[in-house]
């Protein structure tokens, strides 16, 4: 496209809340096939919250709820905000006599994980399966059951280990935003098809792609993995676009022919993209490609 014309579809897109920042990103839209879209924050509101909580020990609820906030208390990851907010909501109805969450200490996050630290001299882990298995923290087949029954909910479940031993978990539930379903419907009539990457288990991701109607998943997929998906699409010659608002998208954000991050996430992401969605609207996606379609045939 002529300079005069990229500058008249990048006032256009700005106007419509569509930030795109350079000619080449509105010259590669047009020819994208694949929408990769990531689950938490993309697909998905981005505000989870804890709907179910179970106790594998002799920890009392209270207990176990200030330990996890405690350890997550450091994290900026959805799912730590949703178990600090439930500990808050749980001190407002029981009026516990205790004001604060305990102290951590040793506090580390694992992208794509959970967190560990130390809380009361205890050691905590937070997280997925995977996590907890990797400090040889046993699942009991009890434990299981209840991740089984979560999952097939579209929650993800939360895993809280204390020294060595599952206290309990949570359950969270993230609602799928109100345009998605029909967004990935208007991309198939456009012939584009839209898979889901995620760093979450496969029954969540599976359960979340159904009602959206994506039909392929890639879960339990780390930051690089996610940009390793998107070069084996781009190797069989199919031009790819990531949606994506988390600092584990920002690999395959910069990997993708167009990378679009949503407005209200990370500064990482929103770095990495080529273009924003600054209303975090994913019909903005439609927005875009149209926008450079439309440009590119102008000119033709
Ligand atoms: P997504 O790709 O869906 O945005 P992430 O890569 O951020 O997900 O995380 C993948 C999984 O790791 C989460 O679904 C969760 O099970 C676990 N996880 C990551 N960070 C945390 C945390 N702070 N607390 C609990 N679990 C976490
Ligand atoms: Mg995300």
């Amino acid at each position: 496209a002529t300079p005069t014309a990229v500058m008249v579809a990048t006032g256009k897109g700005a106007s419509q809340g569509v930030l795109i920042k350079g000619g080449n990103a509105l010259e590669n839209a047009h020819k994208v096939k694949t929408v990769i879209f990531d689950k938490t924050g993309t697909l998905t509101v981005g505000k989870p919250h804890v709907v179910s909580t179970m106790i594998f020990s002799s920890m009392s609820i209270e207990e176990l709820c200030d330990i996890a906030a405690a350890a997550e208390a450091n994290s900026e990851h959805p799912i730590a905000k949703a178990v600090v907010e439930h500990y808050k909501k749980l001190h407002e109805k029981y009026g516990s006599n205790r004001e604060n969450i305990s102290e951590v200490s040793d506090f580390e996050v694992h992208p794509g994980l959970g967190v560990s630290g130390s809380v009361s001299g205890k050691v905590v882990l937070v997280g997925n399966k995977k996590f907890v298995q990797a400090y040889n923290v046993l699942v009991s087949p009890e434990v299981e059951d209840y991740m089984m029954e979560s999952e097939q909910l579209a929650r993800t479940c939360v895993l809280v280990a204390v020294d060595g031993m599952i206290a309990g978990a949570f359950a969270v539930t993230d609602p799928v935003k109100p345009e998605a379903e029909q967004v990935i419907s208007f991309l198939r009539s456009m012939s584009i098809s839209s898979i889901m990457v995620t760093g979450d288990n496969w029954a969540t991701a599976t359960a979340i792609a159904r009602e959206v109607g994506i039909e392929r998943v890639f879960a339990e997929t780390d930051p690089l993995g996610k940009a390793e998906k998107i070069k084996e699409f781009q190797m069989k010659g199919v031009a790819v676009a990531m949606v994506g608002d988390g600092i584990n998208d920002a690999p395959a954000l910069v990997a993708a022919d167009v990378g679009m991050a949503i407005g209200a996430g990370t500064d990482v992401a929103i770095e990495a993209a080529d273009i924003v969605l600054i209303k975090s609207n994913l019909e903005d996606v439609v927005t875009a490609i149209d926008l450079s379609r439309k440009t590119l045939s102008r000119i033709r």
